[in-house]
């Protein structure tokens, strides 16, 4: 039977939960455990594809096509886990299914009630995982913070929950904040306290307490939160701020997490073993060299819109033993201020993905300047339909060519909706999602990459390259370097006469992990720090 981690936040949010909860599961497989991570969020939407990312940041693609939150993406880089739709649960997905069940007349007779049905959906969800995956260690997390309305009813379940399976194959752990108050120098234990004694209000004593801090946790904040929130001195663990989000597993197994908890569930575990992951974070922290790579986005001032693609640069960057420096250049101001003076100081170009015509054409002018001037350059989704429109307007001649997505009534439509999408009229979950085999083409930069002819990896998109210019455009020298299966569907286009220059219709940013550095990822850098390398040192001006 599994053993079950509920980890909780609490005094703000963004104390990084998900990170926390990845670094259990990280340190967990270190002692040869088998776990998966579960996230419940406390929202009415069934999943997060239908949120704007200024509200809920990336939308993480699984395998499976499931529409996730952005920690799932947390939880697969720092763990050898493979999540499915089971592992992100929302309000909404439970109230459906009880709702569904309800009107087929499951619960007949009853009035359906939060307590007991949505805790035993709830806690039925919690069980399927475990038992679905597998596993030694299911980690769950519950989204938003002790104290939020919407997060009661999940909270109740984690209570019930260990009632129903026992109270030694469950522990709960409460991420929380030490704020440091410069006036007083000292670090203050009562946001903590408070939290706690509204966790245990509802009936859930914590077991363990993270607690984020700017300076070390002295001996007296140790023994004092351990009083007041009445749990083991050992089970107080300090959560400093790190150079990289990598090092926290080391940071958590230096102050004895892994051995409390196995302690608490009364685990066997075997010799840690977390070389690999050291050596993976020294290579993180101490590169050599610099790249600068410039990211043509609509959401520059959104970050977590683009959580994953930023993590695959700092995989790439260990790769080739460089620092990827990351610059966020507003698509619009590519037009406002032109192409050069946006770009002239990157060393290689990125088009991330998105969804509707804003910037658009600030995209297609930086990839035209990536074109023209040999920089490297990577497409993806909508970044490689991007530089589909460019290549057909500024090689092929074909002036007004567009995707249908901005411009129904343009004559060279080159991007089209698929196929399978024209009946399609709702809009969660009902893109081309998930995983899906693409064939490479040999003598191509993917192919080189991949070192293999055979890759999957994950979609999320509407629209496809239309197939009625497949054979204009590669006269004219664009590359169809990988397709579906079936060849039906071109899933990568390359320029051979260009140093690196690469589209692709997925998303190989979500399958990136410190440990395996996504190949393409890592082959653009390689191009960039290549190009730099080769470029005339910038000129001193004399005086
Ligand atoms: N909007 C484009 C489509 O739906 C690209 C999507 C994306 O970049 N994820 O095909």
């Amino acid at each position: 039977m599994a053993k079950f981690i509920f980890v909780t936040g609490g005094v703000v949010s963004s104390l990084g939960k998900g990170i926390t909860s990845a670094s259990i599961g990280c340190l967990l497989e270190s002692r040869g455990l088998k776990v998966t991570l579960q996230k419940f969020d406390p929202y009415i939407n069934v999943d997060p594809g239908t949120m704007n990312p200024y509200q809920h940041g990336e939308v993480f693609v699984t395998d499976d096509g499931a529409e996730t939150d952005l920690d799932l993406g947390h939880y697969e880089r720092f763990t050898s886990a493979v999540l499915t739709r089971d592992n992100n649960i929302t309000t909404g997905q439970i109230y459906n299914s009880v709702i569904s069940k309800e009107r087929k007349g499951e619960y007949l007779g009853k009035t359906i009630q939060v307590i007991p049905h949505i805790t035993n959906e709830i806690k039925e969800r919690i069980h399927k995982v475990a038992r679905d995956k597998e596993v030694d260690v299911a980690i769950i997390e519950i989204g938003g913070t002790v104290g939020d309305i919407e997060s009661l009813p999940f909270l109740e379940a984690i209570r019930q929950f260990k009632k129903d399976v026992g109270k030694e194959n469950v522990i709960y752990v409460h991420v929380t904040l030490v704020p440091h108050i410069s006036t007083a120098g000292e670090l203050k234990t009562k946001p903590t306290q408070h939290s706690v004694a509204q966790l245990r209000g509802i009936g859930i004593q914590p077991d363990i307490l993270i607690c984020r801090s700017q300076r070390p946790l002295t001996k007296d904040v140790r023994n004092k939160l351990a009083l007041f929130c009445n749990v083991e001195e050992e089970g107080v663990i300090q959560n400093l701020d790190a150079q990289s989000v990598y090092e926290l597993p080391l940071m958590l197994k230096e102050d004895g997490l892994d051995i409390i908890i196995m302690k608490l569930l009364n685990l066997r575990y075997g010799k840690q073993n977390i070389s690999s992951w050291e050596k993976a974070v020294q290579k993180i922290v101490n590169p050599s060299k610099t790249v600068n790579i410039g990211i043509v986005g609509k959401y520059v001032e959104l970050l977590d819109a683009y959580k994953s693609i930023i993590e695959a640069f700092v995989h790439a960057g260990s790769a080739n033993d460089a620092r990827v420096k990351l610059c966020w250049i507003e698509a619009d101001s590519v037009i406002k201020c032109g192409a050069k003076a946006s770009l002239c100081e990157v060393d290689g170009i990125l088009v991330p993905g998105g969804f509707g015509g804003r910037g658009i054409e600030g995209k297609i002018e930086a990839i035209r300047y990536a074109r023209e001037n040999k920089m490297p350059f990577f497409g993806i989704c909508l970044g490689m339909q991007c530089a589909v429109i460019e290549f057909a307007r500024n090689v092929a001649g074909l002036k007004d060519a567009n995707s249908t997505e901005f411009d129904e009534k343009t004559t060279h439509k080159v991007i089209t909706l698929l196929d399978s999408q024209r009946n399609v009229t709702d809009k969660g979950g009902t893109m081309r999602l998930g995983a899906w085999d693409c064939k490479l083409a040999r003598d191509t930069k993917s192919f080189e990459a991949y070192g293999k002819e055979l890759i999957s990896e994950r979609h999320r998109h509407r629209y496809e390259f239309n197939n009625e210019y497949r054979q204009a455009f590669k006269t004219k020298g664009l590359k169809l370097a990988g397709t579906t299966m079936d060849g039906g569907l071109v899933e990568i286009v390359e320029l051979p006469s260009h140093p690196w220059f690469v589209g692709v219709q997925f998303h190989p940013e979500f399958k990136s992990r410190p440990l395996s550095p996504h190949p393409l990822f890592a082959n653009f850098v390689k191009a960039a720090l290549a190009g730099k390398e080769k470029q005339p040192p910038v000129k001193k001006k004399v005086k």
